[in-house]
């Protein structure tokens, strides 16, 4: 089924993003995350694709292992930083081929010592690309406190408007931690005349590591109320995913408590931890199971 279908009627939709095994290593364990995750009948499963390129093969398998294996739609990420026409053309063949229709069309970032391709400078180009090729439901990615390399937030909201001409139907949240950010991000984008449905993306943070990397891989401000959380419960793995799993949760019952009703879960390949916040949302938001 196509996203802009899934998302027709309104209703509140809880989606899971994973990742794919790295190249050169085996499926099997990523189709137990499948597996587990699919058992949660999340309304899609999205599944990223490496910028560098070397996941090509098993995005398409993964996405083909979601949807066709377990029955849950897929939607497959496909990056243009290190993909040229071509390469971009044979990829969504593969999913064509095994009826995914629904492709999430990102830029990437380059991978160090790798330069760039040429024929796609941006992600409105790739859509393009994708909507010409035919019959895929495009969505992109969007920032709410603006992406690393825009000049400022409207500048960046400015340069989304492309990918929204260019025919993306739907976008989906960097992560962020206060959703005071994604409401004021929301009127600007309406504001700018932008109107497809946005996915929140929320990232359960269960580890203090987890935390670097968020601060120096995206630019996404973590509070002071999560830092304290951080510093006390650091030492203890499991209070720290305890606490993480609530944050997630309390940020997804305000968002829909505010009318996002559409809420995107950066699983990072942990079944358990997308459990716990269905499991906390169950009365709140009804699978279909
Ligand atoms: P673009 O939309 O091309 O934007 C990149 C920059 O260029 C922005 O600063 C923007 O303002 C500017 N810009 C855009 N269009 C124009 C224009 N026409 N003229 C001038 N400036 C312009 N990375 C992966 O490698 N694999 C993944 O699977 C993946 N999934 C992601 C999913 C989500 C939901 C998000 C939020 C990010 C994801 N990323 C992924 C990371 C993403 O690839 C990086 O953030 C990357 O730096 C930007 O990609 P983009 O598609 O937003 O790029």
């Amino acid at each position: 089924m196509k996203i802009s279908e899934i998302v027709k009627n309104n209703e509140i939709t809880l989606s899971c993003e994973m990742f794919p095994p790295k190249a050169g290593t085996a499926l099997t364990e990523v189709k137990t995350v499948v597996e587990e995750i699919a058992k949660l009948s999340p309304a899609y499963m999205s599944v990223t694709y490496g910028a560098g390129g070397g996941t090509r093969k098993t995005t398409v398998d993964v996405a083909d292992e979601i949807q066709n294996v377990r029955g849950i739609t897929a939607l497959a990420h496909l990056t243009c930083v290190s993909c040229n026409r071509e390469k971009a053309r044979e990829v969504l063949s593969d999913l064509k081929s095994k009826g995914i229709e629904n492709v999430l069309a990102l830029r990437g970032d380059a991978p160090i010592g790798c330069e760039p391709e040429k024929d796609f400078l941006h992600a409105s180009d790739l859509t393009k690309e994708i909507k010409a090729f035919g019959d895929f439901c495009v969505g992109g990615a969007c920032y709410p406190e603006g992406h690393p390399e825009a000049s400022s937030l409207d500048a960046d909201i400015e340069n989304l408007k492309y990918k929204i001409d260019a025919g993306c139907e739907f976008l989906t949240t960097q992560m962020f931690f206060e959703n005071h950010v994604l409401y004021a991000y929301l009127l600007k984008m309406l504001k700018a005349g932008i109107n497809v449905p946005v996915f929140a993306g929320i990232m359960p943070v269960t580890s203090v590591k987890q935390i670097d990397r968020i601060c120096s891989l995206s630019g996404t401000n973590v509070p002071e109320r999560f830092k304290r959380i951080a510093d006390r419960f650091a030492h203890d793995p499991e209070a720290m995913k305890q606490a993480g799993i609530a944050y997630a949760t309390e940020q997804i019952i305000d968002l829909i408590a505010n009318g996002v009703n559409n809420i995107h879960i950066y699983t990072m390949n942990k079944p358990d931890t997308a459990r716990k916040i269905f499991e906390n949302l169950s009365s709140i938001i009804k699978t279909k199971k």
